[in-house]
C-alpha cells in the first residue's frame, strides 16, 4: 500500500511554477494574483495567508483586498470590476465562504472569466463541462494528479466521487470522465453508498463528513483520495477512516498532507497560466 505524498508532489508542481514564473519575469511579466477576503472567518484568513506565502515563494505577486464582514454584494462587485479593469492583475479569486448577506452566485459570476483561477464562475464551469480550454478548479485538478501518480492508466476504471459541489465533486467527476473513467457521482441522497463504493477502482471522498468511508466500503486494491478537511476537537480529520481503509487500498492520501498541499499548488499553476495567456507569453 502506498501513502500518496501530496506534499512532495505539490513541491514538484511548485518548482515547475517557479520556473515558469521566472521565465515570464525575464520577459517583463510578473504574474499577479488578486485575492478578495471578506470578513473575519479564521480558517479563511489562514488559507489566504498560506496562499500568499506560497505565491511569494514561487515569485508570484499577490494583491489582497479585504472587506469587513458587513460588506454587501455590491461592495464586492465594485472590487471585482476594478480587478477586471486592471491589466497588471492576471488572476483573481474570492475566498469562500462569503457572509450570509452576500449573493455568492452573483459574486462568482462577476469574477472575470480570463482571470478566474479558482475556476468557479459559471462561464468557466461551462467550459469545463464542454471539455474546452479553461481553468480547472484547483482541488480536483490536484486530486487527478495524485491519482495519476499511482495509476499508469485510468481509462476504463470505475471512479466513484462522493460529493457533488461545484467546488470539488462535480468538476472532479468531469475530469475523471475526461480521462475516460466510468464515473458515478454520489451524494447525501444516494442509496446504498457502501455497496456503490465497493465497486470503485478509484474512490474520491469529498463529503465533509469525518471518517464517513469505512474499510468495508473498499474494493481491495482501490485508490482512495480523501478530500475532506474536518476540524474535530482541534484535529484535522478526513472523510475516510484511514486506519480501516488503508490496509485494503493500493494507495491512499493522508489528511493532512494529501490533497491539501495540491490545492494551493494548482491555484498558483493556474495563475501562471493566466498570466502567460493574458500577455501572449508562453510560460
Ligand atoms: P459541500 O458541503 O459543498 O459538499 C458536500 C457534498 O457531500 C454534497 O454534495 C453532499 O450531498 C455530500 N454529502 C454530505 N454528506 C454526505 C453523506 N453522508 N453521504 C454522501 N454524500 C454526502 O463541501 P465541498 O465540496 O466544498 O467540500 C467537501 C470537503 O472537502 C469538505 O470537508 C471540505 O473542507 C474539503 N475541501 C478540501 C479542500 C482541500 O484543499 N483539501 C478544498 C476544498 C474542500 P448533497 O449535495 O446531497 O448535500
Amino acid at each position: 500500500m502506498t501513502i500518496i505524498d501530496g506534499k512532495s508532489i505539490a513541491a514538484t508542481v511548485h518548482a515547475e511554477t517557479a520556473r515558469q514564473t521566472a521565465a515570464l519575469v525575464a520577459r517583463g511579466v510578473t504574474p499577479r494574483l488578486a485575492i478578495v477576503l471578506v470578513g473575519d472567518f479564521e480558517p479563511s484568513r489562514i488559507y489566504v495567508t498560506n496562499k500568499r506565502k506560497a505565491a511569494a515563494r514561487v515569485g508570484i505577486e499577490t494583491q489582497l483586498h479585504t472587506l469587513p464582514a458587513t460588506a454587501t454584494t455590491a461592495d464586492i462587485l465594485t472590487i471585482l470590476r476594478g480587478i477586471a479593469a486592471d491589466a497588471s492583475v492576471h488572476a483573481a479569486m474570492v475566498q469562500m465562504p462569503l457572509p450570509p448577506q452576500v449573493d455568492t452566485a452573483a459574486v462568482l459570476a462577476a469574477v472575470p472569466a480570463r482571470k478566474d483561477v479558482d475556476g468557479l464562475s459559471p462561464a468557466n464551469l461551462g467550459l469545463l463541462f464542454a471539455g474546452q480550454d479553461c481553468f480547472v478548479p484547483a482541488t480536483p485538478q490536484g486530486c487527478l494528479m495524485l491519482i495519476q501518480s499511482v495509476m499508469q492508466s485510468i481509462a476504463g476504471k470505475h471512479a466513484v466521487v462522493i460529493g457533488r459541489s461545484n467546488l470539488v465533486g462535480k468538476p472532479m467527476a468531469h475530469l475523471l470522465l475526461g480521462a475516460n473513467c466510468t464515473v458515478t457521482i454520489a451524494h447525501s441522497r444516494t442509496e446504498g453508498l457502501p455497496a456503490i463504493c465497493r465497486t470503485a477502482d478509484i474512490l474520491v471522498a469529498a463529503a465533509g463528513q469525518p471518517q464517513l468511508v469505512k474499510g468495508d466500503w473498499i474494493k481491495p486494491g482501490a485508490v482512495v483520495i480523501d478530500v475532506g478537511i474536518n476540524r474535530v476537537d482541534g484535529a484535522l480529520i478526513g472523510d475516510v477512516d484511514f486506519d480501516s481503509v488503508a490496509p485494503l487500498a493500493s494507495a491512499i492520501t493522508p489528511v493532512p498532507g494529501g490533497v491539501g498541499p495540491m490545492t494551493i499548488a494548482c491555484l498558483l499553476k493556474n495563475t501562471v497560466y493566466a498570466a502567460a495567456k493574458a500577455t501572449g507569453t508562453a510560460a
